[in-house]
């Protein structure tokens, strides 16, 4: 441990200027969401920010979709509607191999990956909806803990939390909450960097914060209105430094998503790693999770129709189909790459940070 590291003694590539922080055009609240304590804390929070908001007549969002499915997009990326959450939020899916659980505090994310994991997972227009009834999600999770075991929660699989969390405070709440559980554990992951609010939090070793990664021809061509990767992991270092030295003392961990084979691929995730090594260049609880790109017949159609122009490779030819046990079809790289980039990655993880784990490769 470098035990004279502090926030302020960040790596240059690493010192980022001002985080990124999204704005909405147009903000929609429903009637319904308004009745809700936690909306009208939206609400105000957003009223002092100086947000254009609107209540709607009803609880349905319509109004939204333009001429093209591209026009719907430009549309349903520049709105925050603040709904109360459908009674489906309140019945927790798995979501192995990342948690036990997954719960929503909000849907939809304002940056523009062309690779977009929520393509195909979410119906309609991709508003992003934030839900006004937090305290009753937050309530429903203990129902899905168990005394003496450890169940841990996923936050982001329909959203950035951290994105939109300058509008909404959602994410601090649910980590002062599982700062108050036993045996229940959050887990979130981000492309963004607005961390600062977060350090202070009574978090309790109960959340890990992880952001997402990836080498500089993916992050750079594929990853529209996020944080750059150097202030993501100038971020990632906030959070994981001790208190003593400025830092949130958060368990943290490093998801490299979606990996890609691409030219020099090698070459590029090295730089990759290079800048991981420069941001967490001291002892902390340290995870990796390592997602191979992979997509399906729905989701390239929905990608397809955002971005018409995308370079993103998604030519079935050069992939394995794996199907699930639903029937589903999935194209991944072929057995030979797949044990080829595993074991790249694998490696260095293990040369450059003994003291991490490797939670999984998919
Ligand atoms: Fe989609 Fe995640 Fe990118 Fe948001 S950050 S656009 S959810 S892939």
């Amino acid at each position: 441990m470098n035990s004279g590291t502090t926030v302020t003694d960040i790596p240059d590539q690493l010192n980022t200027q001002k985080p990124r922080l999204w704005m909405p055009e147009r903000v929609v609240f429903t009637p319904a969401a308004l009745e809700e304590p936690w909306g009208q804390q939206l609400l105000t929070k957003m009223q002092a920010q100086g947000l254009p908001i609107e209540e709607l007549p009803r609880n349905r969002l319509t109004g939204l979709r333009g001429e093209s499915d591209r026009d719907t997009y430009d549309i349903a990326k520049r709105t925050l509607a603040v709904v109360t959450a459908p009674p489906s939020a309140f019945k927790l899916s798995p979501i192995p191999p990342s948690a036990d659980w997954q719960f929503h505090i909000a849907e939809g994310c304002p940056a523009h990956c062309q690779y977009c994991y929520l393509a195909g997972s979410l119906s309609g227009p991709p508003v992003i909806r934030v839900y006004a009834n937090l305290p009753q999600i937050l309530a429903n999770l203990a129902n899905y803990e168990r005394p003496g075991e450890e169940k841990s929660f996923e936050v982001s699989c329909y959203t950035d939390p951290l994105g939109i969390e300058h509008l909404t405070g959602s994410l601090a709440e649910c980590i002062r909450y599982f700062g108050t559980r036993e045996d229940g554990y959050l887990r979130w992951v981000s492309k963004f960097d607005a961390v600062d609010e977060l350090l202070d939090l009574p978090h309790n070793g109960h959340t890990r914060c992880r952001v997402s990664v990836n080498a500089a021809p993916v992050s750079g061509r594929f990853e529209g209105g996020t944080a750059k990767v150097s202030a993501r992991l100038g971020a990632l270092r906030k959070l994981a430094l001790p208190r003593s030295q400025g830092g949130g003392g958060y368990p943290v961990g490093i998801v490299i998503a979606p990996i890609m084979l691409m030219d020099d691929w090698e070459l590029h995730y090295t730089k990759l790693f290079d800048e991981i090594s420069a941001a967490i260049d001291f002892d902390c609880d340290l995870t990796f999770e390592l997602i191979s790109h992979r997509f399906t017949p729905g989701s390239k159609e929905v990608l397809l129709n955002w971005y018409p122009k995308t370079q993103l490779d998604m030519d079935e030819e050069k992939r394995s189909v794996k199907r699930n046990k639903f029937g589903g079809t999935k194209y991944v790289y072929d057995n030979d790459t797949m044990k080829t980039l595993r074991r790249f990655f694998e490696s260095e993880i293990k040369k450059r940070f003994p003291q991490g784990r490797i939670l999984y490769w998919t």
